[in-house]
């Protein structure tokens, strides 16, 4: 959700406050100062430096930017290394420079952990590597890449970095001063600001082209007008998570793990997708075996409980899960696996309430399943 305070402090910029920052007049100069103090904001949230950010419309602007920006600037080196469970925002566009421009992506695997193997990121980035993109964590299992050790390997062979950091910015502290990944993309709705707003972290050196190309605006970096109330509502919700940060980790975390358990424990034949300990706090993937997950979501919506199967940004095709693929999770479960994200505003009568609800729905789903009851219990018995 919006957090109440970034709606508070959004509202005046629809109303009173609706000027052009870029204008000369002192009603625009006003917001352009807003401007700043949101980019400030959102720099310290990261550990980077103002000027070291761009914002933009979300998470998809932001990732195309900084892999265009790369292939730009690196023109004499024509591949992509990336993993194979990208969000579509990277994972389509490396598809479609394959088929349009010749680039060769080098997709990265995982293992059924959907973690990373680290000798293969060593013998897949190469002298031919233009940009390494590797998301900071998955956005369906929660499974969080090792991108600091990633960049360095990078680095060495003299590649450029990006890290698609939706997921993970405002859940896990970043520290971006201390690292040498070139290019992080963020998204505001992921840390309960307003939709429809980003950002690109540059970092300080690494040589930039920009995608949008028009005015002025951001330093010459992106051109069209501001989208001054999300900026700023950006900027709140910055604040926010870094004031929450560890507390509010330590209670998803703690949230999550007795969503985790108490499924684990009620439902049979279910299972965990993901590494358990390099995970973000707040997600937990489950696959339950047998069972249909769009059908799962709709029960689920009957009782107000709101999760996703595969990606939520995909989850209107009933394609399986690309991420649950790659992880090799068995047909039996790949189906009926669902994501639950938690927040800092879920609380643990949500929990509870979910562990009461749940097991009951998948129960009557296997029931009247093609399998029926009967066969469920046998297939149990057979794998
Ligand atoms: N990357 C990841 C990991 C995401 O989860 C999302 C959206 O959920 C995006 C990119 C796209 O962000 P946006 O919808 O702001 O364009």
């Amino acid at each position: 959700m919006t957090a109440p305070e970034v709606f508070e402090a959004v509202r005046p910029y629809f109303l009173e406050r609706y000027g052009n920052p870029s204008s000369m007049h002192s009603f625009g100069g006003k917001l352009a100062r807003d401007v700043a103090v949101a980019r400030e904001k959102l720099a310290e949230l990261l550990g980077a430096t103002p000027q070291e950010i761009i914002f933009m419309s979300g998470g998809t602007e932001s990732d195309s930017t900084a892999i265009m920006s790369a292939l730009a600037t690196m023109s004499d080196r024509r591949e992509i290394v990336t993993t194979r469970v990208e969000h579509p925002a990277v994972l389509n566009l490396c598809k479609h420079l394959a088929r349009t421009k010749g680039y060769v992506v080098r997709w990265l695997s995982v293992d059924k952990e959907g973690k990373l193997n680290m000798d293969e990121v060593r013998s897949q980035i190469t002298d031919q590597t233009a940009v390494v993109s590797v998301m900071w964590a998955n956005n369906e299992t929660g499974v969080i890449f090792p991108v600091r050790e990633i960049a360095e390997i990078a680095y060495e062979r003299g590649a450029l970095v990006h890290t698609d950091a939706v997921q993970a910015v405002g859940k896990i502290p970043m520290n971006l001063d201390s690292s040498s990944i070139d290019f992080l993309s963020l998204s505001g709705h992921k840390l309960h600001s307003v939709k429809g707003v980003g950002a690109l972290y540059i970092k300080k050196g690494t040589r930039f082209s920009p995608f949008i190309i028009g005015g002025h605006q951001e330093s010459d970096r992106r051109g069209g007008t501001e989208n001054v109330p999300g900026i700023v509502g950006l900027g709140v919700a910055a604040s926010l998570a870094l004031q929450e940060l560890n507390p509010a980790g330590l209670r998803m975390r703690r949230l999550r793990d007795r969503l985790q358990k108490g499924l684990l424990e009620a439902v049979p034949r279910a299972r965990v997708n993901g590494n358990l300990e390099s995970r973000l706090p707040n997600t937990l993937n489950i696959g339950f075996e047998f069972v249909e997950g769009e059908a799962i979501l709709m029960r689920m919506d009957d009782k107000g409980i709101c999760a996703s199967s595969g990606s939520a940004c995909t989850s209107g095709a009933l394609e399986p899960s690309h991420v649950l693929r790659a992880m090799g999770v068995p047909f039996t479960a790949v189906h009926g696996s669902i994501r639950f994200s938690l927040s800092r505003y879920t609380t643990e009568e949500d929990i509870e309430y979910v562990i009461r609800e749940v097991p009951g729905i998948i129960e009557f789903l296997r029931s009247i399943s093609p399998f029926g009851r009967e066969n469920f219990d046998a297939a149990c018995t057979i794998h």
